[in-house]
């Protein structure tokens, strides 16, 4: 049965549709990567299925509940979770803070001393929680990223999507990071990841979807994926 389903969806920007008719499900603990060269539709995908923005048309359903017509809130709640290409966290917070909140308006709503035991683990998992009382702000850039991730595995997701979450890190940052990524998968979570760094997408995903000017272009083993002639026309700008 499929766990993610996504359905004919649509995003019109004016006369652009940026997701033009997208439809693909995932099972639940499978990890997908989200493929497709940039302007492809992939950010407003995940912004269609976290809420950020409503869809034109199409029906995304997570576990059988409709997410699609739900404010950005109730989906969090129905257990969808993303971090984002540009890091938002709470830079004048805590890190500690910062995770507490999505803890609490998560898809499990923590409260006190749950909601504070749900962060630290969160923090603990993304190799943060020596530093649980130091200010956001101050961190590195893949500290940040870390906490990012932090916030959204303290809300508890059904599913965790990833907007290029591995981008900008050193090898040794990059290697770490697959890692932790691998791990959350290992531990049951349902992953779909927008990702360009192709030897992570063929280290972590065994089944790619590609996105080319707003629809599916193939959806398939990562191999077959990254030799199919249209997957590579696409990234070509042909
Ligand atoms: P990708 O993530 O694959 O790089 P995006 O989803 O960011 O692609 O963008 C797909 C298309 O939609 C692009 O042409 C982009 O300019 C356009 N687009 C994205 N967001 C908006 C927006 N809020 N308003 C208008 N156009 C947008």
């Amino acid at each position: 049965m499929s766990f993610l389903s996504i359905k004919g969806a649509v995003k019109q920007f004016g006369g652009l549709r940026a997701v033009d008719g997208v439809s693909f499900t995932l099972k639940k603990g499978e990890i997908v990567g989200l493929l497709g060269p940039n302007g492809s539709g992939k950010t407003t995908l995940i912004n269609l299925v976290s809420g950020a923005l409503p869809a034109t048309a199409g029906e995304i359903r997570l576990n059988g509940q409709r997410l699609t017509g739900l404010r950005r809130d109730r989906i969090a709640r129905a257990g969808v979770a993303r971090t984002f290409q540009l890091v938002r966290i709470l830079p004048s917070l805590s890190l500690i803070e910062n995770v507490k909140i999505t803890a609490v308006f998560g898809h499990n709503a923590h409260w006190g001393r749950a909601a504070e035991r749900v962060a630290r683990e969160a923090l603990e998992m993304v190799g943060l929680s020596d530093r649980a009382e130091a200010q956001a702000g101050d961190l590195t850039y893949i500290d940040q990223k870390r906490l990012e991730l932090a916030r959204a595995l303290a809300a508890e997701p059904e599913i965790l999507l990833l907007d290029e979450w591995l981008a900008g890190l050193n090898p040794t940052e990059l290697s770490e990071g697959i890692d932790l990524i691998r791990k959350l998968h290992q531990g049951g979570l349902t992953i779909l990841m927008v990702e360009h760094i192709i030897d992570a997408v063929r280290a972590l995903c065994p089944r790619v979807v590609v996105m080319n000017s707003g629809q599916l272009i193939a959806d398939e083993a990562t191999d077959a994926a990254l030799s199919d002639p249209s997957v590579i026309t696409a990234y070509l700008g042909g």
